[in-house]
């Protein structure tokens, strides 16, 4: 079995102050500091700020040695130095013990998870106490597949992929686009159109572009959506179809048309094409898509490349509500992260336009 470093949270507390924390995490100077306390904008990616967040709201102080912390905005939780880094990255405890361990192991004892040393067998016991009482903790499999992911972990911007060789010549009048509440300018915005033959016969041709691709270049692959909702996946008909071994998890669906805009909006980041149609239509031209409820270390990277703040509205089900707390954890590092809860079991494209743009009133 690997070695693993491990530290009692006993130790953390002791050892590792807030501020250190706020400072490993790249946050350090949102906050005023006097002394041992500090104020300043709830920095969780879960609080939903309204349009003057309130720099009173989030207060770190000390009490008898030991460092804690409060939102007394929406969130209205708060706890130690541990509780802080889990919501804040959305890991769960052993995740959270190992960024401790790399991030600050100078000053902490590790040990080996293995061993037998009273502080692991202590560890081990805290582990189980603090299983009981944790908030927000992810299903069994969403947890195992949350790594830990630093910074430096984190792949560069990946190599951009090329353009296709030809393209395809789409029917635009498609009957299926309207029916799903697309106008002539969305459809035209994403070229989309009806593929009357060839692999993606019948189906709708979604192209994909790389965030930096001039407007005359050919996609670099299409997508195709099937029109209408008797898609039949054993009868070689499925709602979506991809390139053979087209490498999904390197595209961030609609950057390069979302990049096109305002260089200081937010980028809003989706699961679907559907989605993002639905939102820039309902006034948020950009809008990303990750194409399924999981981001990518790449697609991590391309976001954190545009260095946009980055608003996380997946579907309000249960994978999208996972994939989502996993993907701030990738991303709170590198950019300013925001995640949107959507109401119980709605995705984007099925709130109406004036509710969308009440819960993204953000600034
Ligand atoms: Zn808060």
């Amino acid at each position: 079995m690997a070695k693993r470093p491990y530290v009692s949270f006993a130790e953390i507390k002791e050892k590792v102050p807030i501020p250190d924390v706020l400072a490993t995490l790249g946050i350090a100077e949102r906050f005023a500091r006097k002394g041992d306390s500090l104020t300043g904008v709830c920095p969780l990616p879960g609080h939903q700020h309204g349009p003057c967040p309130n720099p009173e709201q989030f207060k770190i102080n000390r009490k008898d040695g030991v460092w804690l912390w409060h939102c007394f905005g929406d969130c209205q939780i708060g706890g130690d130095v541990i509780e802080l880094v889990k919501q804040m990255t959305g890991f769960d405890n052993s995740h959270v013990r190992f960024w401790f361990a790399e991030k600050f192991g100078d000053r902490l004892s590790l040990s080996n998870r293995n061993g037998t040393s009273k502080k692991a067998e202590q560890a081990e016991a805290e582990d189980e106490v603090e299983k009981d009482t944790a908030r927000t903790d992810l299903p069994k499999e969403d947890a195992a597949q949350a790594a830990p992911i630093a910074p430096s972990n984190l792949p560069e911007e990946p190599a951009p992929l090329k353009p296709l060789r030809f393209h395809l010549n789409l029917d635009l009048d498609v009957d299926y686009l309207r029916k799903r509440g697309l106008t002539p300018e969305t459809i035209q915005r994403y070229r989309l159109g009806l593929c009357r033959r060839g692999v993606l016969k019948d189906y709708v041709a979604i192209p994909m572009f790389g965030p930096n691709q001039p407007p005359d270049e050919n996609p670099v692959a299409y997508l195709g959506r099937w029109p209408g909702d008797d898609h039949d996946e054993a009868a070689g008909k499925p709602r979506y179809k991809w390139p053979e071994g087209f490498p999904k998890s390197r595209v961030l669906y609609g950057l390069r048309e979302a990049l096109a805009g305002p260089s200081n909006s937010p980028l809003l980041v989706v699961e679907g094409p559907f989605d993002v149609y639905h939102v820039v239509q309902a006034g948020f031209p950009a809008t990303v898509a990750v194409l399924g409820s999981a981001l990518s270390d790449e697609q991590a990277a391309l976001l954190a490349a545009t260095g946009r703040k980055l608003v996380l509205l997946f579907d309000g089900d249960e994978a999208g509500q996972a994939g989502m707390r996993l993907a701030a954890g990738k991303l709170i590092t590198r950019a300013w992260v925001r995640v949107v809860k959507l109401p119980e079991g709605k995705q984007p494209d099925q709130i109406p336009a004036e509710e969308l743009q009440a819960i993204l009133a953000f600034n």
